[in-house]
């Protein structure tokens, strides 16, 4: 006789949920601009969300114009055994840049400069007159975290060509060889399976599998990897973790913020509001960042697209 599903039984149990979840390459930069439009309107922020919504744009187009040849791959994969080990396919770190990020560039600031700012106009001429090795020294800064002497109007640029270039080699790989998600504590869990970058911030997800399991963003190649729920990602402790958010939103933005190492990462909740990407959310919830700053707290994941300084990307 078979067995009767019950409604309690209907969602399979959380270990059946990837461990990893890649970006959808066709449309995670246009997804993004659009959401950025919809967070720019009435927002103090507006014509910064707008401008990076013209980013997202230009990435999306530049990424739908990569091709597998276009980097290669290294031979012979082990994703699973790489995921035993806590080592990054693509380091963001140690990894070659191959030459076609600077095609990426190219496309991205010549997509862009009729919608930016002064201060980024200046920006784009400046990059366009680097060499590749100036050029590659300011992306390894990026690729390294090394944040605090970058220029705020040029570096985002240079990190979103690198977005594009490492979701191109993310979204090339298998990443179901990674498995499901284990009952047993994920060791190395705080960064990326898959390039190694912290996260930008985290997802509850709805749906299928993944309803109610907490995914990290990648800052870099916009994978999604399982983490547990109340645990720091920078220190793994589980318990002094306290929720914060602004008064009055509609409760999906939260910053989990450890007591422990006094670092926080933004969670946002898919069953309060849908939509949310966590880039773009990030962003136009700069209020939160200050907030908790003003209490001494630190964020634990880097804002590729603010970088704080005399004159932001946003600077009209
Ligand atoms: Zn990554
Ligand atoms: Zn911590």
């Amino acid at each position: 006789m078979s067995a009767v599903i019950q409604p309690g039984e209907i969602r399979p149990p959380a270990q059946e949920a990837p461990f990893v979840r890649p970006a959808d390459r066709k449309h995670v930069f246009r997804r993004r601009a659009d959401r950025l439009l919809q967070l720019a309107s009435d927002h103090p922020l507006e014509p910064f969300l707008m401008f990076v919504a013209s980013v997202a744009r230009a990435q999306q187009n530049a990424l739908d114009q990569l091709d597998a040849a276009s980097v290669s791959l290294p031979p012979e994969l082990s994703l699973a055994e790489q995921r035993r080990r806590g080592e990054p396919v693509f380091s963001a770190w140690s990894s070659r840049l191959e030459p076609v990020w600077h095609e990426v560039l190219t496309g991205i600031l010549a997509d862009v400069e009729t919608a930016a700012p002064a201060p980024t106009r200046a920006a784009i001429d400046t990059l366009r007159g680097m060499d590749r090795a100036e050029l590659g020294t300011v992306a390894r800064q990026v690729l390294e975290g090394n944040l605090a002497m970058a220029d705020p109007a040029r570096t985002p640029l240079i990190a979103a060509a690198l977005q594009v270039y490492w979701t191109h080699l993310a979204t090339a790989l298998p990443v179901e060889d990674f498995g499901v998600i284990r009952s047993d504590p994920e060791p190395h869990a705080g960064h990326c399976p898959l390039c190694g970058s912290a996260p930008v911030a985290s997802v509850v997800q709805i749906g299928g599998t993944q309803q109610g399991l907490r995914y990290l963003h990648c800052s870099l190649c916009e994978s999604e990897w399982h983490l547990v729920r109340v645990k720091c990602s920078n220190c793994d402790a589980t318990t002094g973790l306290e929720y914060l958010g602004l008064e009055g939103d509609k409760g999906a933005i939260k910053a989990e913020t450890c007591h422990e190492c006094h670092s926080y990462l933004k969670i946002f909740y898919m069953e309060k509001d849908f939509e949310v990407d966590a880039v773009a959310d990030d962003l136009a919830s700069l209020g939160l960042d200050l907030l908790l700053a003003e209490e001494g707290h630190l964020r634990s994941g880097p804002s590729l697209f603010f970088i704080p300084g005399e004159e932001s990307a946003n600077a009209s």
